[in-house]
């Protein structure tokens, strides 16, 4: 971080600011100009608010020349991180496939759509449990009731599942699931992300609407900063003026997540798009950008679904999907 006292400070006054960053754990490097002096700032600055230290009386300016994230930065863990999920992996040259539908609506559904994105190659079954939806009056899922039919589907297919919670109380329910999710609604919910920092589960953390990369980088700092350093990131794609998909899918932050962070990174084709016609390209193009995995939504009977059919891929759909996905993974170097 750098620092640009103000014109005209008192030797003492300089002194005393010097000393009081010092006192933080910092080295000081001191370049006197003519008019102004500067202060390079050097050790970890992740803990310092450059809005703090701009609003003291005798700073002109600061500039931030470290991300503020740590323990997710690729400069202090340059290997990739692998999530290990019993056989199934993501990250560290594995690419692994979540799929299942939006929600679990029933235990043949459930069980029909487990067996067949097993069948397809998916490493991870989804299924919503709690969801979060934009008007009260649709279906929020099942709830409780949900987490059995998910758990049930797991124990006949042997795939582990990932689902989305919504509260802190609901990690109660959570013991046999394998992947907390904590969908784009939910990502700046930072006491979410504190108690999840406590947990041993790996988390999937889906970008917020609004969100920009930084933020969705600092949201898994809150995690790892507890001590949980399993985190997947999730691009979902974000709100932009275009409408004529759900979302717009922010394919260039893929590589520049991967630069940035050795977390896992995965896309979410179904969410980003909304529309199943798209989500076959929008997956290639995740492969192919240097994703980790992918999560997709499946359904049995997309027509009929609770939740998200339109966006939704038939078993068919997905398998013949996935054909193509190990191809491109394999050109990108990686095992699927
Ligand atoms: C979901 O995965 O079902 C979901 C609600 O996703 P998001 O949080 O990205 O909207
Ligand atoms: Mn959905």
């Amino acid at each position: 971080m750098i620092v640009a006292l103000k014109q005209g400070i008192t030797q003492d006054d300089s002194d005393s600011f010097i000393a009081s960053l010092e006192s933080r754990g910092l080295t000081v490097h001191i370049s006197k100009g003519e008019n102004q002096t500067v202060l390079g700032l050097v050790g970890d600055t992740s803990s310092l608010d450059p809005e703090a230290i701009g609003a003291h009386h005798l700073v002109a300016k600061v500039l931030r020349v470290q991300e503020p994230y740590k323990r997710a930065n690729r400069l202090f863990h340059p290997t990739d991180t692998r999530i290990n999920c019993g056989s199934a992996k993501i990250g560290g040259g594995f690419f692994g496939v979540m799929a299942g539908p939006c929600s679990v609506e029933s235990p043949e559904q459930i069980v029909a759509v487990a067996k067949a994105v097993k069948a397809a190659g998916a490493a991870f079954l989804r299924g919503g449990i709690f969801k979060p939806r934009t008007s009260p009056y649709s279906f929020q899922g099942m709830g409780c009731e949900g987490i059995n039919l998910l758990v049930a589907a797991k124990k006949e297919t042997g795939l582990p599942v990932v689902s989305e919670l919504m509260e802190i109380h609901q990690l109660e329910v959570f013991d046999e699931i394998d992947i907390i999710q904590v969908g784009a609604r939910n990502m700046q919910n930072f006491n979410l992300l504190k108690e999840l920092g406590r947990c041993s589960k790996p988390i999937l953390l889906k970008r917020g609407l609004a969100s920009t990369v930084t933020e969705l980088l600092m949201a898994a700092e809150y995690i790892m900063a507890g001590g949980n350093e399993q985190v997947i990131l999730c691009e979902r794609g974000i709100r932009t003026f275009e409408s004529f998909a759900r979302n717009t899918l922010d394919i260039a932050a893929v590589p520049w997540l991967k630069q940035k962070t050795h977390l896992p990174v995965i896309v979410d084709p179904s969410h980003a798009t909304g529309i199943s016609s798209l989500v076959p390209a929008a997956a290639k193009a995740a492969v192919a950008a240097g994703a980790d995995g992918l999560i997709i939504e499946v359904h049995n009977d997309p027509e009929n679904a609770l939740c998200d059919g339109e966006q939704s891929l038939t078993p068919g759909g997905f398998s013949d999907l996935m054909v193509t996905l190990k191809k491109y993974a394999a050109l990108e170097g990686k095992t699927m």
